[in-house]
């Protein structure tokens, strides 16, 4: 990939919008937008309205995520010709859960130069409020729709020590709340960040149990946007269980999934099972690092 862009060609500007309040739009955002010769925007009537908010009267064109393939090779040869392409989404950060991709990756490899305009992100947004670890954390993007899908690909982040972050849609919260409650363990920590920086604006930390029946019994809050943000599992050694339990938990997990040595060592020791089963995960996650060495 070529890093040096030539004088002559034009720039592609990645612009982030508001992901609800219109202040949120940055100053250099709206310069941009107003200077380029083209504005590719996922959908122009919707961008429209931003546009006229800020008085910005450049010509705009769609690019939406299923013909933006297509579209790639027209939009390089009009930024190889000199001009400057500012290319937005609906709300938030391009490329984030959001088309972009094809078009970046194009431009990089015919040496045009590409430069964000960095603004809004719900993922981050709703990280820098949750108060969950922010230090390393792992975002998921959407789960899949299907339930089945959808629960494997929360097995695989069973073990994660990173906060996780996802987004969902209004019409699935419910069902993937009561996945990821079965899956990560109904005792997991975690925060419901709904409809950020706009009127009403929620977030709610709760286990995972405590937030699908808090949103099941409310309606308004399966209205809107939403980002869930999930602990990932401590460390065996901030797992706050003792030595003896710690024994028994390993001994059943020589010869037992997860789940089930959980179960048992409640039985066992009388000891919450989500607790166990929090630390089960952890005692095979830092196992599994430990015979990786
Ligand atoms: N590119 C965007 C970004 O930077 O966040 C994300 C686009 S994605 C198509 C839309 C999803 O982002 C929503 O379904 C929701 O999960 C999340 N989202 C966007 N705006 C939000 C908001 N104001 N509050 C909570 N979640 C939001």
């Amino acid at each position: 990939m070529s890093h040096s862009a030539s004088i002559n060609q034009g720039t592609l500007y990645v612009v982030a919008t508001p992901i609800g309040n219109l202040e949120d739009m940055a100053p250099r955002a709206v310069r941009t937008l107003s200077e380029v010769d083209l504005i590719a925007a996922e959908d122009t009537r919707h961008s429209g309205k931003l546009l006229r908010h800020f008085g910005i009267g450049t010509k705009t064109e769609a690019i939406h995520e299923h013909n933006e393939r297509n579209q790639v090779p027209r939009l390089i040869e009009i930024l190889k010709g000199g001009k400057s392409i500012a290319f937005i989404t609906d709300a938030g950060t391009p490329l984030v859960s959001d088309p972009g991709f094809h078009l970046v990756r194009a431009a990089r490899q015919a040496g045009i130069r590409v430069t964000p305009v960095p603004g809004a992100c719900a993922a981050i947004a709703a990280l820098s409020a949750a108060g969950l670890p922010s230090d390393r954390f792992v975002f998921e993007g959407f789960p899949p729709a299907k339930s089945v899908a959808r629960r494997a690909v929360f097995e695989k982040l069973c073990e994660e020590g990173r906060t996780l972050i996802f987004y969902e849609s209004p019409h699935r919260i419910l069902e993937s709340l009561k996945d990821m409650s079965e899956v990560f363990g109904d005792g997991r920590e975690a925060v419901l960040a709904r409809e950020l920086t706009k009127q009403f604006e929620t977030l709610h930390s709760a286990t995972l149990a405590e937030l699908l029946e808090w949103v099941g019994r409310d309606a308004n809050q399966q209205l809107g946007e939403f980002v869930i943000l999930i602990h990932g599992v401590p460390r065996v050694e901030q797992s706050a269980v003792d030595e003896e339990t710690g024994r028994v938990l390993k001994i059943l997990l020589e010869e037992l999934p997860v789940k089930q040595a959980a179960a048992l060592a409640a039985k066992i020791t009388g000891l919450k099972k989500n607790k166990l089963y929090e630390h089960a995960l952890a005692l095979k996650r830092d196992g599994q690092e430990t015979s990786e060495i």
